[in-house]
């Protein structure tokens, strides 16, 4: 069987070794000159930084690529568990870090928040049920199939659901079970892990920090484009065959059914076309004359992100992998991320890759990604929020990280004093620039939101129930955005084709 794969995102990647070994013949064409989408790499002087994705959870699904094809994963793809996840800051002073251990979880949080530890256990043990109950329903099967429901287990599950928070918001449910501020802000920050927002997410949700505190927080001993790169050559050697700098113009159709696509090389013929694509461009730009689900795509999009790519001259000892600067007041933040705006105070995520990927910034110093949230592009004036904010977040690392702000009248021999003068390479990328490199719509990191406790229902299904033979995977689609996810909308696709 004749199968095209439209964009080399890590779901596209995956799926080409999934149907390689199925024994389709694979052909992924990628608009970009690289694999990896959102997951890939690039490079300021002697630094290297990851584009996207910095946090990564649930290897086991990349690993079983590997081990789908006959190959050991370790002779191609390694990583480190992280012992402590993140450490997380607040502008009182207070600081924690989150170790992975799930006991010493709720040991660290009652020395430092005065909390009972059991609260911690049985809040995270709440969170292993949710996924327990709920995970291998509605993230490792296709929920638009009549097979999926006509499963006695399924059934029971949907029973199960509304006993587990899925009409409270994940804020009123960490208030209720964490009760001390500090830790509640703390773990409503996992929303944003799919791009949502705490105060409207479904209770449900949280069962997020199960992934990170109980099947561990990674990092690939290359960084993360290590894990595009290492499936990208597995495809290889699986015989898929890969045309960069080839963006699909069109998917073509014959009576009902897909029969190839438009390059601007020419038209491909092929049985099956899959589309890794961000769905809503994909109906507005590939699938002309298609009818559009239009209730599936005016979902709210997920948040995207303003990100400072920082090469620093020196290193910081206080400063882990994963770092967050709390604002202090969270639910004005997504208050105005949801109004189309940003807070004048913002959360600061930064992540350092190069304090365990020696390779990743020169000696002496580090590569700093630094992100905040910002709302999906919707035509912001983005060159003009970008210089201030660039300033905001300077002044509150260097306050956070013991830097004197410099006064307007300190002589020019004054020594380096603010983060700014320790900045020696830099690249800035905005919502706008999400979209333009990834061809995600509006900069959307993850799709749609999951604002709504209907929101997993309705994004769209891996296949188009209108035109025969077309799917589409990766994080616009069912179950949902971030790297384990993709990998999942993999599996579900290839198993889906196979059976069709
Ligand atoms: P994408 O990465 O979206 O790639 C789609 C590909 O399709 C692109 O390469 C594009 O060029 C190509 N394409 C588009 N149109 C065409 C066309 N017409 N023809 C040919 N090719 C085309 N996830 C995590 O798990 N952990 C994190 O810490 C995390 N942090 C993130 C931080 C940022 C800044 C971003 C942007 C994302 C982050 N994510 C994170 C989300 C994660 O990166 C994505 O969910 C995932 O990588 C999306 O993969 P995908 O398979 O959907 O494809």
């Amino acid at each position: 069987m004749k199968t095209t794969i439209i964009g080399a995102g890590i779901a596209g990647l995956a799926a080409a070794v999934r149907l390689a070994v199925a024994g389709h013949e694979v052909d992924v064409f990628e608009a970009n000159a690289t694999p990896g989408g959102k997951l890939s790499q690039f490079s300021l002087g002697d630094y290297r930084f990851d584009f996207g994705p910095s946090l990564f959870t649930m290897p086991q699904y990349v690993d079983e690529l590997f081990e789908l094809a006959g190959e050991d994963p370790r002779a191609h793809f390694n990583y480190v568990r992280l012992p402590d996840v993140c450490h997380y800051w607040w502008k009182d002073g207070t600081t924690f870090s989150a170790p992975a251990d799930t006991e010493e979880l709720a040991v660290r949080a009652e020395s430092t928040f005065g909390i009972p530890a059991q609260r911690v256990r049985d809040f995270m043990a709440t969170a292993e049920h949710k996924y327990e109950t709920t995970g291998r329903t509605f993230l490792e099967k296709s929920l638009h199939k009549s097979s999926t429901w006509l499963d006695w287990k399924v059934a029971g599950t949907m029973l199960k659901i509304p006993g587990l928070d899925l009409f409270s918001n994940m804020n009123a449910v960490h208030e209720r079970d964490l009760g001390h501020p500090k830790l509640v802000q703390l773990f409503n920050r996992f929303a944003t892990y799919n791009g949502s927002n705490p105060y409207k997410a479904p209770g449900l949700l949280s069962m997020i920090p199960h992934f990170e505190h109980h099947f561990g927080a990674w990092l690939p001993v290359g960084g993360m484009f290590d894990i595009s790169q290492s499936v990208y050559e597995l495809g290889k050697r699986l015989g898929v065959n890969y045309h960069f700098n080839t963006p699909v113009k069109q998917v073509l159709r014959g009576r009902g059914c897909v029969v190839g696509v438009e390059t601007e090389q020419g038209l491909v013929d092929a049985d099956a076309v899959i589309c890794n694509m961000d769905v809503w461009l994909a109906y507005d730009r590939l699938l002309d004359g298609a009818k559009k689900p239009k209730r599936t795509l005016s979902q709210q999009k997920s948040t995207s992100a303003v990100i400072f790519y920082w090469g620093i001259d020196r290193t910081f000892d206080e400063l882990g992998v994963h770092n967050i600067f709390f604002a202090d007041d969270y639910e004005n933040e997504f208050t105005k991320l949801e109004a189309g705006e940003l807070a004048d105070d913002v959360t600061i995520y930064v992540n350092v890759s190069s304090k365990l990927v020696p390779g990743d910034a020169p000696a002496g110093g580090e590569n700093w990604f630094v992100m905040v949230n910002a709302p999906a592009d919707t035509g912001q004036d983005w060159d003009a929020w970008v210089k201030p904010l660039r300033t905001r977040v300077i002044a509150r690392l260097s306050s956070q990280l013991n830097f004197v702000l410099p006064t307007p009248i300190a002589p020019a021999s004054t020594p380096k004093n603010d983060l700014a003068d320790h900045i020696v390479e830099e690249r800035i990328i905005t919502p706008t620039q999400i979209e333009r490199l990834t061809g995600s719509h509006q900069g959307a990191l993850y799709g749609s939101s999951s604002n709504n406790t209907m929101a997993a229902f309705l994004r769209h299904p891996n296949f188009s129930s209108d035109i025969g033979g077309l799917y589409f995977l990766g994080g616009s689609v069912h179950p949902g955005g971030g790297v384990p996810l993709c990998l999942l909308s993999a599996k579900i696709t290839a198993g889906l084709i196979e059976k069709d």
